[in-house]
């Protein structure tokens, strides 16, 4: 079922970014009720704007479903996903494509509350510089009227496109999950969103491939089988892939089911350390969980090295 979300999403935003690629481009078209819609469903533009009811829809959408406008009508978005695709099509059968990276809040949150300051106290010219809207803009100007707009806006435009394509063809939606402005923003509002990608870990079979297609790099199996629902940009590439249908959009966490938990986790710590699981580890980390409040995964791998360090000693 959830592979479906995966095939509607591409979908949506490649016509998507079509329409607003013909809007750009053809004035006119710009002007029909369609074009206006379209240019309408940009962020940015709309807050510049003064439509407040794109802002308080998008708002509404991120904090139900997280950030669905990074993977369906942000063109810089869909842009850098083509990019990350090529770069999984050459790497194919060489090594891993995507692995967990811790996120860079240092870089992220001062962007985003800069850029936001800006907006709000009207500082337009930073606000362009950054916008994705206003920079694909250009680019499609650029080239597609090179000769009207002159070679020095076209220098311009190359040099974004092809910073933005290799960052993307290397580490997929870098970019978006450091210095895009609007991004930190979004990341802040989809902390904890209404329906989010989570992993049941009573069925992960910790295969890696929703890793390996995460171009967010935000799925942490390691640490306890989360997703970091901040930079998730709701792309579906893991639902797609999953063999045992273990990750999924899900409204609220997960909760935990002891038995699994407890036979997983007790093997996998000591497969960590070769050694054979015990009737006596069993029972200590059974006691210790069952006076958990089984939310957070964090929570039960942080218990079960406790519970694992006196155990050391002996
Ligand atoms: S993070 Fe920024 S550039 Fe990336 S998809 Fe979202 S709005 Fe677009
Ligand atoms: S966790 Fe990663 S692969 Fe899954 S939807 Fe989010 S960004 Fe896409
Ligand atoms: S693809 Fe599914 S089973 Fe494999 S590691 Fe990810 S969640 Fe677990």
């Amino acid at each position: 079922m959830y592979r479906h979300l995966k095939r509607i999403r591409v979908i949506g935003s490649v016509v998507f970014l079509a329409l607003l690629t013909y809007t750009i481009i053809d004035a006119s078209f710009a002007l029909t009720r369609i074009g206006q819609i379209v240019l309408k469903t940009q962020l940015v533009p709309s807050i510049l704007a003064g439509a407040a009811i794109w802002l308080v829809l998008w708002l509404l959408i991120t904090l139900t479903f997280g950030r669905v406008y990074c993977s369906s009508v942000c063109p810089l978005g869909t842009l850098q996903d083509a990019a990350a695709r090529c770069g999984v099509w050459c790497r194919k059968g060489t090594r891993k494509y995507y692995r967990y990276a811790a996120p860079l809040n240092a870089l992220r949150i001062p962007i985003a509350i800069a850029v936001g300051a800006c907006l709000l106290f009207g500082f337009t010219f930073v606000v362009t510089l950054t916008d994705p809207f206003t920079l694909y803009s250009r680019i499609v100007i650029a080239i597609a009227k090179p000769m009207a707009i002159g070679l020095g806006s076209l220098g311009a435009a190359c040099i974004v496109l092809a910073a933005v394509g290799l960052v993307a063809w290397k580490r997929g939606r870098l970019l978006c999950n450091t210095v895009c402005p609007l991004g930190g923003m979004l990341a802040l509002i989809s902390r904890v969103p209404v329906y989010r990608i989570d992993i049941n870990t009573d069925k992960c079979i910790h295969c890696g491939k929703c890793e390996d297609v995460c171009k967010s790099e935000c799925i942490d199996l390691r640490g306890g089988c989360v997703v970091d629902n901040t930079r998730c940009v709701m792309c579906m590439n893991c639902t797609a892939v999953c063999p045992n249908d273990a990750i999924t959009l899900r409204r609220g966490k997960y909760r935990l089911s002891t038995p699994m938990m407890l036979a997983t986790g007790n093997q996998a710590q000591c497969q960590m350390k070769n050694e054979v699981p015990t009737e006596a580890s069993i029972t200590s980390r059974s006691s210790a969980l069952d006076r958990l409040d089984r939310h957070d995964s964090h929570d039960i791998i942080d218990t079960i090295d406790n519970i694992d360090a006196p155990n050391k000693s002996h």
